[in-house]
């Protein structure tokens, strides 16, 4: 990958002021692939402005979100691209080290980053003084233990810092107060991976495709009842139509297309109605949710409600326990669930059910509790009679 003119960017930069790469991102509307569609180009300046001497870098690889494994081929892919990327963030905000928080299951690929950071330091294209210039920049890899909740930005920086991993309360944002109280810029591999071109080709090239609110390409994962699972990049505003017949080559034989899960395990399930509502990061109020962008596509004989059940179970099983809402919600939601399969409901089940979706929304510390009311919400609204007590 070096020889065929990765870390050109860099280089590219390296002779410029950083400044020119936080314009060039912001002025490209990338937003970050982690699911919550922050500015990429907006999280860099924060961290930029800052005087702080010591700023940080922490890449995002904790991919634990069911269905989803793109951050895993792109480190296998090119590691090198991430490594870029990561590399021209720490040079536009001034950032001397940068992490990388690896799920502690990709243990092939934390191997592979490393031997990759070894090849581009003999290169002189990462550690002390970069290219002959003043910019040196470290990054070293840290596997985690196995949480769901270490996806989440604060959580991970506690657990780099070697303590439990549980959320902290927001504000203060990494931004200002982030790993060790420093300004860092916690960003997933995809955004990262994706610096580097916005740098070489320019940020109209990239806005040449995508939706307004969301220019460029995005890489999707459409897995279930299609022809053809597959991971694949496509411009958002994709519908779920176009993945199916485009990319997923159509519904398997004998299956009717019944409803899909969008966006991972706190997306949305999806009825056939919503199935050419355009997909990006504002397609959640249309009942589509982008999240990190995996397709769970079910026929005829996949139940919302047993599809309902797993996710809670999944919430259930990890959620961290540090508030009430969440820890005692999720279990609560889950057993009703149980009973509604059973068909042993009892008299209010469903009312608490939709009491608990909300408290759940309403009331969680971070936004793992707050997003499982998601799923439950969409099920409501979109199979209603499966919620018969
Ligand atoms: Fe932990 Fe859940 Fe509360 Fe988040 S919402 S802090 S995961 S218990």
């Amino acid at each position: 990958a070096i020889s065929v003119g990765i870390y050109s960017a860099l280089q590219k930069s390296l002779k410029e002021k950083p400044e020119k790469i936080i314009e060039e991102i912001e002025n490209s509307g990338l937003r970050g692939r982690g699911g919550a569609g922050f500015p990429t180009g907006r999280k860099m300046r924060f961290v930029a402005q800052s005087e702080s001497p010591v700023k940080y870098i922490i890449c995002n690889a904790d991919e634990s979100e069911p269905l989803v494994f793109k951050d895993r081929v792109l480190i296998d892919t090119n590691p090198h691209k991430l490594l870029e990327g990561m590399a021209l963030a720490a040079y536009a905000v001034g950032a001397q080290e940068g992490y990388i928080y690896i799920r502690g299951e990709y243990k092939p690929q934390a191997l592979r980053l490393e031997n990759a950071i070894h090849q581009a330091k003999e290169r002189g294209l990462l550690g002390e003084r970069i290219q002959g210039t003043d910019f040196s920049f470290h990054i070293k890899v840290h596997r985690g233990a196995g949480a769901y909740i270490c996806g989440e930005e604060t959580a991970l920086i506690e657990s780099l810092e070697g303590k439990r991993g549980e959320p902290r309360i927001r504000p203060p944002f990494p931004a200002t107060y982030g790993y060790h109280g420093h300004p860092t810029v916690v960003n997933n591999v995809e955004t990262f991976a994706t610096i580097p071109d916005i740098i070489l080709h320019g940020a109209s090239w990239y806005r040449s495709v995508g939706t307004s609110a969301c220019p460029g390409t995005k890489l999707f994962i459409i897995l279930g009842h299609v022809n053809r699972p597959t991971l694949f990049e496509a411009p958002y505003g994709i519908s779920l139509r176009q993945a199916i017949e485009e990319f997923g080559g159509g519904m398997q034989p004998d299956s009717e297309f019944h409803f899909a899960l969008t966006g991972g395990a706190a997306g949305t399930l999806v009825p056939s109605s919503l199935l050419d509502v355009p997909i990006d990061y504002t397609s959640t109020s249309k009942g589509v949710s982008l999240g990190a962008g995996a397709f769970l596509i079910c026929d005829q004989t996949v139940s919302p409600l047993v599809l309902l059940r797993e996710l809670l179970f999944f919430f259930e099983k990890e959620s961290c326990g540090k508030c009430t809402p969440c820890r005692v919600g999720t279990y609560q939601s889950r057993q009703i669930l149980d009973r509604m399969i059973a068909r042993k409901s009892i008299t209010g089940d469903l009312e608490t059910l939709q009491n608990l979706a909300d408290l759940l929304q309403n009331t969680s510390f971070c936004g793992l509790g707050q997003s499982v009311a998601i799923p439950m919400k969409s099920a409501f609204t979109h199979f209603a009679e499966h919620f018969k007590e």
